[in-house]
């Protein structure tokens, strides 16, 4: 069986709030996979056509090409890893982290599992148990409401969605009846334009229909007849993440965005909630560099210069013979600490020695190939060890020529 997919965060779902999250934890240099189960990222935002003027910023852009930025985003992020169209089938902690594992086989142990998956729309199976053109949800009418030919619509429901839905569906010349158990819940300033509007009817305060019957023509409802209906019931946390986690699981997940029950669901605060979970998970994980106090400015680096060893590298074929003579310069950033003006116990710090044994066992261990991915193993094995949030490595072959040495340098996390 192959070695499980090593990684520090494992997140379930490439929205906004995956995306924002899977960037945060690249740029704290944290290696993470991300795991959609569509072929795309923002899938769900990639389906809304039309601009949004509460997003800061941006409120002429359309939200798919939102989602369009987001994606390209998430994708250019460093030590990030996807997994598209994608689904995990069970997901276990215990106190060594989580063991993932994937539809397909791949197994993936990770220290934190994000949870990102969205909502999922409420479909009560009375009205949508046969599936048909003209009964649609929130998603649907969302899609195709700007070319449906005008007629009289159905809306259930008296949220957000509803009262937007009916206002552009009244200016297009729809007539429309918004039809709810209870009163309005959407904001007051569209609640307040769908009363005055002429062509919306409201019957609130009125319990639901039992049944909407669809045919090639229409939909009956009772003794009335529409052209379209649409069920805007609300939504809940898309379960089927949070199903694969027993309770002591859900514990340790991390959970951002719109599963996380947000009251104001949207791209903005979906975005947010992927900042504060990657901050919370590096804390977890780096709990050294989170607590230290900030207000010291006390940054850290630990400087190992000329480090000089033999290591099996390169594709040549004489450097396939034996080890040849490297130097490896490292930098370490451990952040900020608070300031020791006196002495205090070794198990405090990083200890020096800890980075240089590193170094040298991550090089001699196995014949690497290339320097590039020498320079990324021990990248990773670097930012492992307690405390380090940032590596900067220069590795040079001494003698791969007669006349210069030859290096090449990388830097990862925060600097
Ligand atoms: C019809 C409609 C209109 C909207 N209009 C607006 C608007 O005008 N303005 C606005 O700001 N917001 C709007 N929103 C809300 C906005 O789309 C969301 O708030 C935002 O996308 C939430 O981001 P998220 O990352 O939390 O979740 P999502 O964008 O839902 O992303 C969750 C991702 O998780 C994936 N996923 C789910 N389960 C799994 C699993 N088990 N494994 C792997 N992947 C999984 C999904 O495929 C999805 O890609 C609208 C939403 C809808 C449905």
């Amino acid at each position: 069986m192959n070695n499980p997919t090593s990684i520090d965060v494992a997140i379930l779902g490439g929205g906004p709030a995956g995306c924002s999250a899977a960037s945060w934890l690249g740029q704290l240099g944290l290696k993470t996979l991300l795991v959609e189960r569509e072929p795309r990222l923002c899938a769900a935002l990639a389906a809304l056509d039309f601009t949004q003027d509460w997003v800061l910023g941006q409120p002429a852009t359309r939200l798919a090409d939102l989602a369009e930025q987001y994606a390209a985003q998430a994708r250019a992020t460093p030590g990030l890893a996807l997994r598209l169209g994608a689904q995990v089938e069970s997901a276990r902690h215990s106190p060594e982290g989580w063991a993932l594992q994937l539809a397909g086989g791949e197994r993936v142990q990770a220290r934190a599992l994000l949870v990102a998956t969205g909502l999922r729309l409420l479909r009560p199976s009375r009205y949508f148990a046969s599936p048909h053109p003209r009964v649609m949800d929130a998603a649907t009418l969302t899609a195709r409401r700007a070319t449906l030919p005008p007629g009289r619509v159905l809306l259930l429901g008296a949220g957000d969605n509803a009262a937007e839905n009916a206002l552009f569906l009244a200016e297009r010349g729809f007539d429309v009846t918004v039809w709810a158990r209870g009163g309005w819940r959407a904001q007051t300033h569209l609640a307040e334009r769908a009363e005055a509007h002429p062509r919306i009817q409201l019957r609130l305060s009125t319990p639901l229909p039992d049944t909407l019957l669809p045919d090639a023509d229409g939909v009956t409802v009772g003794a009335e007849r529409f052209d379209h209906a649409a069920a805007l019931l609300g939504f809940e946390p898309e379960p089927s993440a949070f199903a694969l986690l027993d309770e002591h699981a859900r514990q340790h997940a991390f959970v951002a965005g719109d599963a996380s029950g947000r009251w104001h669901p949207c791209v903005q605060t979906a975005l947010a909630d992927g900042v504060q979970a990657a901050k919370q998970i590096e804390q977890a994980l780096r709990p050294q560099a989170a607590a230290a106090p900030q207000r010291y400015n006390n940054r850290q680096v630990i400087h190992l210069q000329g480090l000089r060893f033999r290591a099996n590298l390169g594709v040549l074929d004489f450097e396939r013979t034996g080890p040849q003579p490297i130097q490896v310069d490292a930098e370490v950033n451990l952040g900020a600490l608070p300031v020791v003006a006196r002495d205090a116990d070794i198990g405090h710090v990083l200890d020096y020695r800890r980075v240089r044994t590193a170094i040298i066992d991550e090089c001699t261990a196995e014949h690497t190939d290339l320097v590039e991915a020498l320079l990324g193993k021990l990248c990773n094995r670097l930012m492992s060890l307690p405390g380090v949030v940032g590596v900067r490595l220069k590795l040079t072959k001494l003698e791969i020529f007669p006349d210069c040495e030859v290096a090449i340098s990388t830097e990862l996390g925060a600097w």
